[in-house]
């Protein structure tokens, strides 16, 4: 996660985190992805069900039924959690409000202290559930959009989807609610990103997330609708100018990008280029930031229980909590994956382990280079980066 506002905009100081002393438990929301102790957010996919057939879905949701952890156990395992001090429960699915006892979960997140979000389509949040999730305590509820109506209506393949998505955003809005929006972007719906940033303002929304698709689930067979190298630099060039337009007009909005960190060191890159003094600055946050983090800051748990090292890799099972607590499982040196994505520098192949970013990077994706090369440890093929950017001269790459 890049924090696209607060390190273009210089919203963000170094010393904001300092102040905190980096501790995950102390950090708020907004500088979390800067600690030092990268206690794991996890994600926790608690139902795989879904009212709704998107077709990039890396759970791979269905309208069925699934088998489902009961209320009962989900609070000992977000017991666990809490002791062993994961700072966010992020609940997602398939469709997390699926669940009748969500709010009974993210209430008990709360209680044992952790901050409780959730990442929904939209569609199930009339103004009681809204009501209801304000009252627990939830710190956020994240929309996924693809674009306006006719480009999302048409991705999730169920037409009024926009519409409701929107609707659940004003009842979250009327209750005070913290909202904002993500879009997972692909060569389908990669002209929306700017009627996206249009939303923002004319509805007054706070945040917004671009997601880079990783080729996970039903996304994997999307692989070939992922932008170019050109296209994912136009991409990113349009969110800084949007971000840059939007803080001028002093519109604070919280703008980041997901899932291709390499967006850090691109913004550094055109920071140095714009404004060295900031470029500076820019670069010690991105040292605090670390890059990707699967399997040691972000940890996902699935609807059956099973652990891995983030949402979008559930070929690798890393444990399961129905059998061995979340904290056990995440100290675990045993567990060979596990032990070698905490060190990931010594594994990276190819590029990713010759560039100069690799210690603010930390070699991208291995979800997505493992499913493009057949080998995790191979170079993150969505890395838009010149090998004169990275330090590389060509020969060197073979
Ligand atoms: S080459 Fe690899 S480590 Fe370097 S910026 Fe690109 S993805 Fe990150």
């Amino acid at each position: 996660m890049i924090g696209v506002s607060k390190l273009y905009c210089n919203t963000v100081e170094p010393s904001d985190t300092l102040r905190y002393e980096r501790r995950s438990r102390d950090l708020p929301a907004h500088l979390l992805q800067f600690s030092q102790d990268k206690k794991p957010v996890v994600v926790w996919n608690v139902t795989q069900r879904c009212n709704l057939r998107c077709i990039h879905c890396y759970a791979q949701a269905t309208a069925h039924s699934q088998k489902e952890i009961g209320t009962e156990a989900a609070k000992d395992i977000i017991r666990d959690l809490a002791d062993f001090g994961s700072p966010v429960l992020l609940l997602s699915g398939g469709e997390p409000l699926m669940r009748s006892d969500l709010g009974e979960l993210a209430a008990f997140a709360v209680n044992q202290g952790m901050r409780a979000v959730i990442s929904t389509n939209g569609t199930m949040i009339s103004k009681e559930k809204a009501r209801e999730l304000r009252s627990i305590g939830l710190s956020y509820v994240g929309i996924s959009i693809d674009g306006t109506q006719e480009a999302h209506d048409s991705f999730r393949q169920v037409d009024g989807a926009f519409d409701r998505a929107m609707q659940g955003l004003e009842n979250c809005q009327q209750e005070g609610l913290k909202v904002g929006l993500r879009m997972t972007v692909s060569r389908n719906n990669a002209r929306e990103v700017p009627a996206v940033f249009d939303l923002l303002q004319e509805r007054e929304i706070p945040r917004v997330c671009f997601y880079h698709l990783v080729y996970s689930g039903r996304g994997s067979e999307l692989m070939e609708q992922d932008l170019d190298h050109a296209q994912t630099r136009r991409l990113v060039d349009l969110i800084l100018d949007r971000t840059w337009e939007l803080h001028q007009q002093g519109l604070e909005k919280e703008v980041l990008t997901v899932d291709n960190h390499a967006d850090g060191p691109y913004i550094y890159l055109r920071l140095l280029r714009e404004n060295p003094q900031l470029a500076a600055k820019v670069w010690r946050l991105l040292q605090y930031n670390e890059g990707n983090n699967s399997g040691r800051g972000i940890g996902c748990i699935s609807w059956d229980g099973k652990v891995h090292p983030d949402q979008f890799w559930r070929e690798h099972v890393l444990g399961n909590v129905l059998e061995r607590p979340f904290s056990r499982i995440w100290v675990d040196s045993g567990i060979e994956l596990l032990r070698k994505l905490k060190n990931k520098k010594q594994y990276i192949q190819g590029r990713c382990a010759a560039c100069r970013f690799l210690d603010v990077c930390a070699g991208n994706f291995r979800a997505r280079a493992e499913a493009y090369y057949g080998d995790m440890w191979a170079p993150d093929p969505a890395c838009y980066l010149t090998d004169e950017e990275i330090g590389l001269h060509a020969a060197q790459t073979g």
